[in-house]
């Protein structure tokens, strides 16, 4: 067990997905969970229900990302409802994981696809990080949720991949800036993990291709991700700082 007793949580996208899954994980191990989510108000309510009914504690608030002064919003819906439920109102653990896919090799990418895409996966975290440092606590966690497109190359995906090589980057970068405050920042790349970010898992021959990535030869679970999350906000984590965990069941090792 992971005894995240009187921390507070704050995780993007946290509605559906793998960010349910952190979300469900540290709230079951005792943090106070806020999560956001962009418009999918039913889910945010299922996932909290879903927490609550595991005994734990979580609320929801709706914070759009990618879209100018997206971070001020963030932590202004944050400060308003924070004092509901916690008499200290800072944050201890921030996970950065809502984010978009963006398809297309370099000749079919358009602008607006890669500002889409670069404005919630690459430029919404440095700013919510950014903004939220007031409020997060020494010794806390910041958490970035990358992918394995950074480790083996996916040219069908060229700018969600440079969007996670962006936040890998970060990752390292504010290692050092927070290691002062006993702060630390990880990211985790998960492999291809069942979520509705993949609507073509649902035909059986390409889950089965990409199951094959891996050296279980099975897809991810949003849980397999939640687990090493999980530990990296625990104090079990406290001398791992900057780095990218792989969570990716192997994918991509062999040739
Ligand atoms: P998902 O099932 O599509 O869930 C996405 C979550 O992010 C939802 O809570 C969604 O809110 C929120 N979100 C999406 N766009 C947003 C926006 N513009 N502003 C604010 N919130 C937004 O995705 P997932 O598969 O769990 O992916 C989560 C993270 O893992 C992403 O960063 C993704 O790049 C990364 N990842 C996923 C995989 C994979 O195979 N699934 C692999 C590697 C990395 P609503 O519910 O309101 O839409």
């Amino acid at each position: 067990m992971t005894d995240l007793t009187g921390k507070t949580a704050l995780v993007t996208g946290g509605s559906r997905g793998i960010g349910r899954a952190i979300a469900r994980r540290l709230a079951k191990e005792g943090a106070l969970v806020a999560f956001t989510y962009a418009s999918d108000e039913e889910s945010a309510k299922e996932t909290v229900a879903s927490i609550e009914s595991d005994g734990g504690r979580a609320f929801a608030f709706r914070a759009a990302l990618g879209v100018p002064g997206d971070a001020d919003g963030l932590w202004a819906e944050f400060d308003a409802a924070i004092g509901k439920h916690s008499d200290t109102p800072g944050v201890d653990i921030l996970v950065n994981n809502a984010g978009v896919v963006g398809g297309g090799q370099i000749h079919e990418v358009t602008e607006a696809d890669y500002d889409k895409v670069f404005a919630v996966n690459a430029k919404a975290p440095f700013f919510v990080i950014q903004k939220g440092l007031e409020r997060l606590r020494d010794g806390g966690r910041i958490i970035n949720i990358s992918s394995g497109v950074t480790k083996v190359a996916f040219p069908a995906m060229t700018s969600y991949a440079a969007s996670k090589g962006a936040i890998e980057v970060l990752t390292l970068t504010l290692a050092v800036t927070l290691g002062p405050r006993g702060i630390t920042v990880n990211a985790v790349s998960p492999g291809t993990i069942e979520t509705d970010i993949h609507p073509w898992m649902a035909d059986p021959d390409a889950k089965a291709h990409a199951a094959a990535f891996s050296v279980f030869n099975r897809v991810g679970q949003p849980t397999d991700v939640a687990d090493v999350v999980a530990f990296l906000a625990s104090d079990d984590a406290r001398w791992v700082t900057g780095q990218n965990i792989d969570a990716s069941g192997g994918s991509g090792l062999g040739i």
